[in-house]
């Protein structure tokens, strides 16, 4: 294997990319970047700030004052732990809407090539095997029945003391898959040399596995 090395993983929300890149890049002592994570950030701070959803000299102005970055496995936006502000439904929403943004991609995108440059990780989002870093050594598209996903979304979103249905989650992964396949920039889609694997009907064990046997 060599030394520095790259693996992407790609796939719509609620496909389980985040659970299987921590066991991952656990197991091969690389570090993980969430890169779905640095999106909400930004639709958090956006909202926070009140700032529009669209291209204008003042979201430019917030993105130039903007710092994300991991520390032990957390989101630091701007200094401060944001992990689990980020992750309501409706900051998914704000996720979603403001990666649409050529400006906030720009920015992120950077970002995420900056962290991918200088030793071995494991990235997961929408566009890392299309985009940002097309030259991985391994890319995966993970994927399983919206079905599937919703309910996995609505278990955890549960356990957290959200009073959301399933069929609200449903609606939401269907908004979410929608936008992120229809934007005009670096939309959702498996990279030509990505191994696309099907997680219906797979536990987490197995996913992991089927992953780790194509990287070793
Ligand atoms: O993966 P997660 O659901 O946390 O991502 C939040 C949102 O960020 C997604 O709905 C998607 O629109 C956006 N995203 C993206 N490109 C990435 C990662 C996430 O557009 N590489």
């Amino acid at each position: 294997m060599k030394e520095v090395f790259r693996i992407a993983i790609d796939g719509p929300s609620g496909a389980g990319k985040s659970t299987i890149a921590k066991l991952v890049a656990k197991k091969l002592g690389i570090d993980y970047i969430d890169t779905g994570a640095m999106y909400r950030a930004v639709g958090y701070k956006m909202k926070r700030e009140d700032v529009p959803f669209e291209e204008c000299d003042e979201l430019q102005a917030m993105l130039d004052a903007t710092d994300i970055d991991f520390v032990s496995g957390d989101i630091i936006l701007d200094g401060q732990i944001v992990n689990t502000l980020i992750r309501t439904s409706e900051v998914s929403q704000m996720a979603s809407k403001c990666s649409a943004l050529p400006m906030v991609r720009e920015k992120l995108v950077e970002i995420q090539r900056n962290m991918g440059s200088r030793k071995s990780v494991i990235m997961d989002g929408r566009d890392i095997g299309t985009n940002v870093l097309k030259d991985a050594e391994y890319k995966f598209f993970l994927t399983a029945s919206a079905e599937e996903r919703a309910e996995r979304r609505h278990k955890e979103l549960i356990e957290k003391g959200e009073e959301i249905t399933f069929e609200e989650v449903l609606r939401d992964i269907q908004a979410r898959d929608h936008n992120d396949m229809t934007r005009a920039l670096n939309p959702l889609r498996k990279a030509d040399d990505a191994l696309e694997v099907d997680s219906t009907g797979m536990d987490i064990d197995q996913v992991t596995e089927a992953i780790l046997k194509e990287i070793k």
